[in-house]
């Protein structure tokens, strides 16, 4: 495998910053946008007038004055020690800001000009109205010289301060985080980080996959993939959540704050962490087993916006079930291998086999439908996830099944404690 390529991610996450920081970032906000659309104007009104002296007659359009140097990155950047001491406000802002914000103007400009391999270009540079998307970009992030810190959920940005960043979910491990740009939305203020890892191996060409499968959530079984496979719930995973149940009950019957609550508090802490690691390790180990066995998992996403959720029994595995998500896409990405998330919507009720509708509440664990296909209700929704999934891929037997029953009508349990898989990824 080769180990040449990058994997780049942008995560953005809400901020909440005081009423006097949000102060300052639109300060900065506007003061960007002033020294945009005026370097953009530096630039438009030198090719103006270069243009005026080549295209047409000078006797129609003469130059008028000295025609100043042609404005690039270069010239623009060093003018910013005069705009400082002309607009002193520009002194607050971090320089390395102010120069990431000329250098966009720089690529939207090259971009207009300069077309690309295949003959395209962008369109002429706007001025930013008032109001426009406000944003700045740290270009680095916790190095040395950094003008931008995160520390657990705490972003420490030079000359605004310490902001609180609501950190729904970690940085991935094995990540770098290159670049922090910070911007308004209508509800608040955010900050999208650009993060890479250097260490991933370049995908799999999509016409080169091979095998596929879609995996189900269910509420007995782990998952289930779309060959009729489940993964069972590890035995010490429940024994261990018993026991935490239990010391959580001894917990509460202790008078709080006396010698015993701590005692006991801290044993229910110890065992939390407990449950945690295990769960994680056993996370690790089926989508260690997964990616081994398919280049393509289809999955249910539920980041859906808007999605009905009917499925309120399943909302308690929601959390362990994104956990596991996230885990078994950074094994892939690793290794090269590629996942997929496709809208749940009625993959639990459509039928696999010829797409009708058959309704079931979650009781009925059987998918049983006028067809002919009987088949476990988990093992129908794999096979629709990995129908949605797999459009467009010239897999074979990605169809669901077409004509033929399926000759076993109940999942088979894969033993994940045979295979050694480790838990660093
Ligand atoms: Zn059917």
């Amino acid at each position: 495998m080769q180990y040449n390529s990058s994997m780049k991610l942008t995560y953005q996450y809400k901020l909440s910053p005081t009423s006097e920081q949000v102060v300052i970032l639109e300060t900065w906000g506007e003061l960007l946008r002033r020294h945009y659309n005026y370097a953009l104007g530096q630039r438009l009104d030198w090719l103006n007038r270069t243009r005026c002296q080549i295209d047409r007659c000078s006797l129609l359009c003469e130059p008028i004055g000295e025609i100043p140097d042609k404005p690039d990155y270069y010239t623009q950047a060093s003018d910013l020690k005069q705009t400082k001491e002309l607009f002193p406000e520009y002194k607050n802002i971090y320089a390395d800001c102010q120069q990431q914000n000329l250098m966009r103007l720089d690529s939207c400009w090259k971009r207009w000009l300069i077309p690309d391999k295949n003959g395209k270009r962008g369109g002429r540079p706007r001025f930013k109205k008032r109001g426009d998307i406000c944003s700045f970009t740290f270009p680095r992030v916790n190095s040395p010289k950094a003008g931008a810190h995160l520390t657990g959920n705490t972003l420490k940005l030079s000359k605004i301060g310490e902001i609180e960043v609501i950190l729904h979910r970690p940085i991935p491990d094995g990540f770098e985080i290159k670049q922090a740009t910070i911007l308004r939305k209508a509800d608040g203020w955010y900050v999208s980080f650009s993060l890479e890892d250097k260490t991933v191996p370049a995908a799999l060409p999509i016409d080169e996959i091979k095998s596929a499968t879609g995996i189900d959530v269910g509420l007995e079984k782990f998952l289930t993939t779309a060959d009729g496979q489940s993964v069972a719930v590890p035995q010490y995973y429940r024994k261990a959540q018993a026991t935490l149940a239990r010391q959580q009950r001894k917990l509460a019957r202790k008078t709080k704050g006396s010698k015993n609550y701590q005692k006991q508090a801290n044993k229910v802490a110890k065992l939390h962490l407990h449950v945690a690691r295990q769960r994680k390790e056993f996370h690790f180990q089926v989508a260690h087993w997964l990616v081994n066995s398919y280049d393509l998992i289809v999955f249910e996403n539920l980041n859906i916006k808007g999605l009905a959720r009917t499925r309120l029994a399943k909302s308690i595995l929601d959390v362990a079930w994104s956990a596991f998500l996230q885990i078994m896409q950074a094994v892939a990405v690793r290794r090269g291998k590629h996942t997929r998330g496709v809208d749940p919507r009625g993959t639990s009720i459509n039928c696999s086999g010829c797409g009708q509708r058959v309704e079931k509440t979650l009781a009925v664990r059987v998918h049983s439908c006028s067809c002919g296909l009987v088949i476990d209700r988990d093992w129908n929704s794999a096979l629709n996830l990995l129908k949605h999934g797999s459009v467009g891929l010239p897999i074979p037997g990605c169809g669901g099944y077409l004509d033929t029953s399926p000759v076993k009508q109940q999942v088979s349990f894969v033993n994940l404690r045979c295979s050694r898989y480790t838990a660093c990824g």
